[in-house]
């Protein structure tokens, strides 16, 4: 069968999965001069029906480290995405027994926020299609890679033709169950765990509210992710632009079987969200939870993330999290930006050496040869190079992903946690730059999630002694004073020397700590 091989003077990558990484990938190769290929195995999202049950409003928490890939892909991309979110400043927890209380996310005023999936596809795809070095080919899926030789088999799905695509760079960003992660395992040693949580999702919406002017307005404070805790599962709600809101109702697959009919469900809301009832109204309830699809949830790691120069894995191809840390697609995005920073630093040349028909000699081929060479040479090191810094940042982001899922759903209640997160408040907001909680180290910096794990360990342990030593004084007072009264003793210097101790362990303490 005949190949189909580039004809430019550009190097050619060829992109699997028009999803969020992928269509961003697509823009920074673009930018970079390659020859794009972008092949996605469903129609183009921007056609489908906006009012199809498939295309219900399903929204993301967008944060710092997605935003730093979108502003460096250029076309002002950030400013365009962030005219059309919603900004969420903390959690608003909306206890059993009624009564909210909110958290707020950053002491300076910080915010993620909430951005509808599709539409952040559609403006990817735009600002890719812009490029005139980019083809985008929609209901195409990558069958198999002959990684030695270069070639893909990707089927046309409108017409079960199969063609031969020659490439000098695969990019698989085709989510979880990926096709290029599986091509690769049958050539790389690949190193490979999974897990599925016994938890499920199923998304609901609470509608705007009319107000009694008639417009439209949110039903809850739309400025906040709202938590519905319940220890063993909960609800969550994202804001979106039309003035609804998107619940994910997580919670383990028992649960979710043991809710057989409209009178099940009715009394396990009164039970457990009560106040979420009239919000997404008994009938929408009932429609929503029986007819939407009930997702799992997986989460995924492997090593490494390339082969060679050929090929390489970025976002849930080379790393699925659980969504409670809303990092899988902004973790996705930071691939990209980092993947490009170290193809600049290689100094990956997209194009190809000229040749000149008319002065066509063998000596202009050697040429040819040995900057091909160098080509694969480098592009094979800053691969490498892209698995080895990588592969620790996001197994770090894996695993908090998987602990966040018990502090969203039990611990945000727990009078420990709200006393501890005060107190790291307070020390972030006296030492800004030298206490970060792990929150706002994740959501609001670009800092290296591994460095960030560190620093929050280390940042626990000197919490936990100023708790402690705090509880510890306390105490010591308490019972000094009560000594002192009792038996009516003036001691001055008992006294002074008590208060002494109390500053000496809070001068240890912040020496150690700066
Ligand atoms: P995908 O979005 O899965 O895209 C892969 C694409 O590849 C698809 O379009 C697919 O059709 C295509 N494809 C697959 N196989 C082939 C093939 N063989 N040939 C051609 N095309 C193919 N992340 C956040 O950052 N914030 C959040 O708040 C957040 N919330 C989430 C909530 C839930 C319930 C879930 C499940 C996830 C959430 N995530 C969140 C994670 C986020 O959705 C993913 O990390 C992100 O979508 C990954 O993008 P991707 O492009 O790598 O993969």
């Amino acid at each position: 069968q005949k190949i189909k091989n580039s004809s430019s003077a550009r190097r050619r990558v060829a992109i699997i999965g028009g999803g969020l990484v992928g269509s961003l990938s697509t823009i920074y190769f673009a930018k970079r001069g390659w020859e794009v290929l972008l092949f996605e195995l469903r129609k183009d999202p921007r056609l489908e029906d906006k009012t199809s049950l498939s295309q219900r409003s399903i929204n993301l928490a967008l944060s710092a480290r997605g935003i730093s890939a979108l502003k460096n892909a250029g076309s002002n991309l950030d400013e365009v995405v962030l005219s059309q979110v919603a900004p969420m400043k903390g959690r608003m927890i909306h206890r059993r027994k009624g009564g909210l209380l909110s958290q707020l996310y950053g002491v300076f005023g910080e915010c993620i926020y909430s951005v509808d999936r599709a539409t952040l596809l559609g403006l990817l795809l735009d600002d890719a299609e812009k490029s005139e070095n980019v083809k985008i080919y929609f209901e195409h899926q990558l069958k198999q890679c002959d990684f030695d030789a270069r070639v893909l088999d990707v089927e046309n799905k409108n017409d079960g033709t199969i063609s031969k695509y020659e490439a000098d760079l695969i990019v698989g960003a085709d989510g979880a169950y990926s096709t290029v992660r599986s091509q690769l395992m049958r050539v790389v040693r690949m190193n490979y765990q999974q897990e599925f949580i016994p938890h499920a999702y199923c998304e609901l919406t609470i509608p705007p509210k009319k107000n009694a002017k008639g417009e439209f307005e949110f039903a809850m404070d739309p400025n906040h992710l709202h938590i519905w805790p319940r220890h063993t599962f909960m609800m969550i709600a994202l804001p979106n632009l039309d003035k609804s809101f998107t619940c994910t109702l997580f919670m383990p697959y028992e649960k979710f079987d043991a809710i057989k009919t409209e009178d099940d469900l009715i009394t396990f809301y009164q039970l457990y969200f009560t106040d979420a009832i009239p919000l997404i109204g008994e009938q929408n309830l009932k429609r929503d939870y029986f007819l939407n699809p009930k997702g799992s949830l997986i989460s995924i790691k492997c090593d490494p993330y390339n082969y060679k120069d050929r090929a390489v894995i970025i976002g849930d191809a080379a790393h699925s999290m659980v969504p409670f840390y809303g990092q899988g697609m902004n973790c996705g995005f930071q691939d990209v930006e980092i993947l490009d920073k170290i193809f600049e630093q290689h100094n990956i040349n997209s194009q190809k050496p000229e040749i000149n028909i008319n002065t066509f000699n063998t000596n202009s081929a050697k040429e040819q040869e040995n900057d091909d060479m160098k080509f694969r040479k480098d592009l094979e090191r800053a691969l490498d190079e892209y698995t080895r810094y990588r592969h620790i940042d996001v197994t770090t982001i894996c695993d908090l992903a998987m602990y966040n899922y018990i502090e969203m759903r039990s611990s945000v209640i727990s009078p420990i946690y709200i006393t501890r997160k005060k107190i790291e408040e307070w020390l972030h907001w006296l030492f800004p730059s030298r206490i970060i909680p792990l929150y706002p180290m994740v959501s609001f910096t670009d800092m290296r999630y591994s460095d960030a794990q560190r620093r929050w360990k280390r940042q626990n342990f000197l919490i936990n002694v100023i708790a402690g030593s705090t509880v510890l004084a306390t105490f010591a007072a308490l019972v000094l004073g009560l000594r002192c009264g009792r038996c009516n003793i003036q001691n001055v210097n008992y006294k002074d020397s008590m208060v002494s101790i109390i500053k000496n362990i809070y001068e240890k303490i912040s020496r150690k700590i700066f």
